[in-house]
């Protein structure tokens, strides 16, 4: 028995992750201007914008963590624009149908809901590591957490580490040539820069390493699981 995460903590990781976004689209605009077509930073907040509408919305009706990702899979879907909305949308449906209708997840759990997650990204966009795509931050990301997940680590090492391997994996983006999207059209032009791609991918692991391995501050909510301490505990 390990700590588990709960919905509200997925809650507060995906409205994380949408501000985050929000905040860093002139980065990944000028990134994307680069190596593709500009339009990275403004497809990801606008579908950005819808989630944290979603998710703040006092009835949006995700009493677990399956429909939860799922809810925010659709927005992605239907309203990020390029090969970015597809993708993401598909790594969240196919973690969605991991995690089902629990409400609390293990360390385990989460590390097969991100491989599977990451699975349905390979399957859609046919890339591989070292392709200069989100594959190279994910992928690192995920194994970072199934290995920490097999050496029964805490969920806050788990989750740093796969925030520092999915940090190291975006960075070495720079120093590879596009083989997938409009940036691979540049050949060994596209080497020197980092891939907008997995600069956004690797957002969600930095948020996930800030929000998931604490209690969410209604901590004590019905049905939680949690052998962590609550908030508030003398
Ligand atoms: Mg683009």
């Amino acid at each position: 028995m390990g700590q588990e995460i709960t919905l509200p903590q997925f809650r507060r990781w995906l409205l994380a992750y949408a501000r985050r976004i929000i905040q860093e689209e002139d980065y990944l605009t000028e990134l994307d201007a680069a190596i593709g077509d500009a339009d990275h930073g403004a497809n990801m907040r606008r579908g950005m914008v819808k989630v944290l509408e979603r998710l703040q919305a006092p009835d949006d009706n995700c009493n677990d963590i399956g429909s939860l990702l799922r809810s925010v899979a659709m927005i992605m879907i239907s309203s990020v624009g390029g090969a970015a909305g597809p993708l993401y949308g598909t790594f969240f449906l196919r973690a969605a149908a991991v995690a089902n209708q629990h409400r609390s997840v293990t360390l385990p759990e989460l590390a097969r809901m991100f491989r599977t997650g990451l699975e349905g990204i390979q399957q859609r966009g046919k890339a591989v590591l070292e392709d200069k795509t989100m594959v190279d931050a994910i992928q690192p990301a995920v194994e970072a957490l199934e290995a920490a997940a097999e050496a029964n680590q805490s969920l806050a090492v788990a989750l740093a580490s796969a925030r520092q391997a999915a940090k190291l994996g975006m960075e070495h983006t720079v120093e590879l040539v596009a083989r997938k999207g409009r940036a691979s059209y540049l050949g060994p032009r596209s080497v020197g820069f980092q891939d907008p791609g997995a600069t956004s991918a690797y957002y969600l692991f930095e948020t996930a390493a800030e929000t998931l391995a604490t209690p969410a501050e209604n901590g004590s909510e019905q049905g939680q699981k949690s052998t962590s301490q609550e908030p508030g505990d003398p």
